[in-house]
């Protein structure tokens, strides 16, 4: 690993101290930590764009994570990082999330927002932090401050400012580690290569469509010239590897050049700059804005997807409501904030789309 590579040497260490594992290096310990939490397996239910009931060829937050931990990995390794530290950030980057996906974090939010708001990235932490149960001696993982780091991908400066040490790169606008940076990334090329798959694959999106993306058109005229006799959707799961391919290798060889002439020796340095210097090149950061923009007004705010929306709203907040009213209804694991709407808001967005469908049924 390369000197500015997170380590257990650099690391930061847990809040609760424990012995070392005879078995395993801290990071691989999260990792696991993370796969063996019960946020973890309720990801299997919950909805990336398709809700889980739509069909089971769709991509649900389970298989997100696992992709976004696989392309993160592949990047991480390609630069002399802590590939351990990158798969666990990438597993764990999305277990804050609501049932619903965007829809029903933005529900939660309009829910909180006279109780301080609802933040996924921030829910995230707090599940590793607090929610999860698993320990006699502490609540939550006790990760190390490395993987809750790179878990905090966002966050408000006033919620950073309750944050202690956590919450500094936020006020200062200064950078995580490189690892952090590697997930933040891999996530934006997983979900923009996997809803394009998903979105054709429901029928909402077409070639025609698909071919107004630069990115897509320039792979998928250069897989028909070779692939005359496939059909069309081999010719799709092509384009779409090659433009994975492309994206990848654009991050890992960029990156290498901005970290090369940045001049950093150590992970202190990577912690003060105000720019990351995990990127892609001009050109592909543009042809990747492009395609999230298409896939917003081609897929996303597709009516078959905004009706699941408009539902998502009503689910959450009659659940909202109901239990505000009837605090004691909510299980005590739930119950750590002295405020009952933080405490509503934990029970909520832990739910999986089904669990949250059958109880607003049962209302
Ligand atoms: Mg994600």
């Amino acid at each position: 690993m390369k000197p500015y590579a997170v380590s257990e040497q650099n690391s930061l260490g847990r809040i609760n101290d424990e012995p070392k594992s005879p078995l395993r290096n801290e990071f691989q310990r999260d990792r696991d930590r993370i796969i063996h939490s019960s946020a973890f397996r309720r990801l299997m239910y919950k909805t990336q764009v398709f809700v889980n009931h739509e069909g089971d060829m769709f991509r649900t937050r389970l298989t997100h994570s696992l992709e976004v931990a696989q392309i993160s990995r592949g990047i991480a390794r390609c630069l002399g990082l802590n590939e351990d530290l990158a798969e666990t950030i990438a597993l764990a980057h999305d277990l804050g999330h609501s049932p619903f996906g965007h829809a029903g974090q933005d529900a939660l939010n309009k829910c909180m927002q006279d109780y301080g708001g609802f933040e996924h990235n921030l829910q995230s932490l707090r599940v590793v932090d607090l929610l999860e149960k698993r320990y006699f001696n502490f609540n939550g993982l006790n990760l190390t401050f490395e993987s809750r780091e790179g878990i905090l991908k966002h966050c408000s400066t006033k919620n950073a400012k309750q944050l202690g040490a956590l919450g500094e790169r936020f006020i200062h606008k200064t950078q995580p580690s490189l690892e952090a940076q590697v997930v933040d990334l891999a996530d934006g090329i997983a979900y923009n290569i996997h809803d394009l798959e998903d979105g054709y694959r429901s029928g909402i999106l077409n070639i025609d469509m698909m071919c107004e993306i630069g990115l897509f058109k320039q792979f998928f005229s250069e897989v028909k010239l070779i692939a005359k006799c496939a059909s069309e959707k081999i010719i799709v799961y092509e384009t779409l590897r090659r433009m994975m391919y492309f994206l990848i290798n654009n991050v890992s060889t960029e990156s290498e050049k901005k970290i090369s002439s940045s001049n950093i020796s150590q992970i202190n340095e990577v912690r003060q700059l105000n720019k990351p210097l995990i990127g892609f090149g001009k050109d592909a950061e543009l042809e990747l804005t492009q395609c999230r923009q298409s896939l917003k007004t081609m897929l996303y705010q597709h009516k078959r997807i905004q009706q699941m929306s408009t539902q998502a709203h009503e689910i959450i907040q009659l659940l909202f409501d109901h239990y505000l009213n009837c605090i004691e209804l909510i299980p005590k694991d739930y119950q750590v904030d002295v405020n009952p709407e933080r405490a509503v808001a934990d029970f909520i967005s832990g739910m999986t789309d089904r669990f949250a469908i059958q109880l607003h049924k049962s209302l």
